[in-house]
């Protein structure tokens, strides 16, 4: 994996758990607050640990803001700060921004004035837990547009023996299942006649819609 250089501004509890993880991810993150203590905390974690106010455009040049490809603008509360701050970035050629709205409205300023990813984290894990917790099969899933997840399903016991032709998922519910596991093995391009065992995790592209149909059709595991 290539090591890539991040800038994350806003250490609140997203800022934070987002440097860690591309920490350990073996990435390079310079993390900056406006919060000194918020800075302190994370001086031993991140590669660079700044205190700054990032809305003002002189101090995003002397943290030498241009020079990474993505930065990633963490802040919630403060609507002025988030996006001041993802203006100066976008002005100054960040190539890459992601800004974490707080709602649709702020999400929206962002996009039009450049944040090349809006992130609303309250709401999409909301959507992910409730359609988790709707569905009996459903073990995990990562939405791939507005329209297309990749869900994570146990096959139910109704699909037991039957082969990917017998069940011909594509025509009937518009779903493709990509890819078959089987305890610790993983077949990643099954045909047409590979079969499906009960306890078996099938990973399926589809609409949220058509995945339900399919669950429902098939019933529980
Ligand atoms: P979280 O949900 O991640 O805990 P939040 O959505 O409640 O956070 P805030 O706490 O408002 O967001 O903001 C996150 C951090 O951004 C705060 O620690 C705050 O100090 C920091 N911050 C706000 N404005 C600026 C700024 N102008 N420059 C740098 N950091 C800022």
């Amino acid at each position: 994996m290539m090591k890539k250089q991040f800038m994350v501004i806003g250490l609140g509890r997203f800022g934070s758990s987002l440097t860690r993880t591309l920490i350990e991810n073996g990435h390079e993150v310079l993390a900056v607050d406006k919060n000194e203590q918020l800075v302190q905390e994370m001086a031993s974690i991140a590669t660079h640990a700044l205190q700054a106010d990032c809305t003002d455009e002189s101090v995003l040049r002397e943290l030498g803001a241009s020079n990474f490809s993505h930065a990633i603008v963490a802040i919630g509360d403060d609507l002025q700060a988030s996006i001041l701050t993802t203006l100066l970035l976008k002005d100054m050629k960040v190539p890459k921004v992601t800004a974490k709205a707080r709602n649709e409205m702020h999400g929206n300023v962002l996009t039009k004035i450049g944040a090349d990813n809006v992130i609303y984290p309250e709401r999409d894990m909301g959507i992910r837990l409730g359609n988790q917790l709707s569905s009996d099969n459903l073990i995990d899933y990562i939405e791939l547009s507005p329209e297309y997840n990749l869900a994570e399903i146990l096959a139910p016991p109704a699909m037991n023996g039957l082969s990917l032709k017998d069940l011909n998922i594509r025509a009937k519910y518009g779903c493709t299942i990509m890819a078959i596991k089987t305890g610790q093995s993983i077949n990643v391009s099954p045909n047409a006649e590979d079969a499906i065992h009960t306890g078996d995790i099938l990973l399926i592209i589809g609409s949220y819609d058509d995945i339900r149909d399919l669950e429902s059709d098939y019933g529980r595991p």
